[in-house]
């Protein structure tokens, strides 16, 4: 094999994935990833297009773990592939429900690389899984948690859709024609900054919205970044998928405070991409995170900036209440706050809607995602665990 296939340090030198067994591990692969592998395996050129894409079907479509299933694949050449290649998925380390019905899981894609994805029920009336990007991020905000946690590595695509697969295995959604699933939407907001993996989570996009695999729209795809403005553009074109900015403060002092990057690329620069995002209209709105701080981003002058801010630029306004996490000095806003810093957005004609936290008991919530999190001390977990389930209770009274 020429060039290796994926760039992970952990798997053997020809870059493969490799299941516990040492056997190839497919699930996850693009189609032109399979191809390539069935055209070392020894499969006649003619006939790899059409395995291709009954791997494809199956693996994205069925789900399938068990050779015996590919019913229209020949007895002896499932026999054959077999020997060589494994349906297994990476080992879930830790799969943890909330009582909220939020589900995490940490998933060691290779030694040392451990990543966290969450699906969230009741988002868009079906659900959303949470994915990540990288291991780690090289940014650090200042309120987020992932942000503490050194890069480890960018994620390969496969590690990203194998994120999905797992995710749909576990809410039993196979096969993917299933009417009333639950996982219906993406959005990579787990760990690091998908900017800074473009032409990875682009092929992973590519595999998670294959009409004939998981079938997930592309506009059911939402592309979180802490606003890498030179990748914003490019992205849209290359995925059609939504945007949504972390914007969490409206002027530049306070962002460049909170969110470093915001030194190098600043508002204005990050204000006219989001302009030039491609497909921009009233039904394709991009939507502004925006993390309520307490006495640093919630005031009535902070809400009149970021509608002068947003003005002309077809948007929604996440208000995400700030999720604790061991080590920071950020509190959240009081929900009175939170409440007129969203009428305020609101009457200015963006719909600004207060994100309920979710999974907050299991460490699951926006920005509290940190693989390293077992090594957090079992004091400090109930601690944590204990105040956050005080504060749920105070949003779900609302
Ligand atoms: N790196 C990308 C993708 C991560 S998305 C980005 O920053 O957009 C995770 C979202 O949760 C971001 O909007 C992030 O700013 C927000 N967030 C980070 N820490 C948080 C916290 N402690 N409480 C609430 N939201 C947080
Ligand atoms: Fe990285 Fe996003 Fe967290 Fe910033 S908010 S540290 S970009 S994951």
């Amino acid at each position: 094999m020429g060039t290796p296939l994926i760039d992970n340090p952990a798997t053997p030198s020809d870059g493969l994935m490799r299941a516990s067994d040492g056997r190839i591990m497919l699930a996850g692969l693009g189609r032109e990833e399979l191809a390539n592998i069935l055209a070392d395996f020894g499969i006649e050129p003619k006939k790899i297009r059409m395995r291709t894409k009954q791997l494809f079907h199956w693996i994205y479509n069925y789900g399938v773990r068990e050779w015996d299933d590919m019913t229209n694949i020949a007895k002896p050449m499932r026999a054959k592939m077999e020997r060589v290649f494994s349906l297994a998925r990476p080992e879930i380390v830790e799969r943890l429900i909330s009582k909220d019905g939020t589900r995490k899981y940490l998933i060691r894609m290779a030694p040392g690389i451990e990543v966290e994805s969450v699906f969230i029920p009741d988002v868009s009336k079906t659900g959303a899984l949470c994915i990540s990007s990288q291991v780690g991020c090289t940014l650090t905000c200042k309120f987020c948690h992932t942000g503490t946690q050194r890069l480890v590595r960018n994620l390969t695509a496969q590690e990203i859709a194998l994120q999905v697969l797992i995710a749909r295995d576990d809410l039993g959604e196979w096969p993917t024609t299933q009417e009333n699933r639950k996982l219906t939407n993406i959005v990579f907001m787990g760990m690091g900054e998908p900017l800074y993996n473009t032409q990875k989570v682009g092929d992973a996009i590519d595999i998670i919205c294959d009409p004939e695999g998981l079938g997930i729209g592309r506009r059911r795809v939402t592309v979180s970044t802490s606003g890498v403005v030179p990748d914003i553009v490019p992205m849209g074109a290359r995925t059609n998928a939504m945007l949504a900015i972390s914007l969490h403060a409206a002027n530049d002092e306070l962002r460049t405070q909170i969110m470093p990057i915001n030194k190098k690329y600043p508002l204005a620069e990050l204000m006219q991409a989001c302009r030039d995002y491609p497909s921009l209209s009233n039904s394709k709105r991009i939507t502004f995170e925006y993390v309520m701080l307490k006495g640093i981003n919630d005031s009535p002058k902070h809400a009149r900036e970021l509608i002068n801010l947003l003005r002309g630029i077809p948007a929604k306004v996440n208000l995400i209440p700030f999720n604790p996490w061991p080590g920071t000095d950020y509190e959240c806003s009081d929900w009175d706050v939170i409440e007129r810093f969203a009428d305020m957005v609101n009457a200015a004609g963006y719909a600004s809607p207060i994100r309920t936290p979710r999974g907050r008991d299991i460490f699951a919530a926006c920005g509290q995602l940190k693989s390293e999190s077992e090594k957090m001390r079992a004091s400090e977990k109930r601690r944590l665990r204990e105040s956050a389930s005080e504060s749920m209770g105070e949003y779900d009274n609302l």
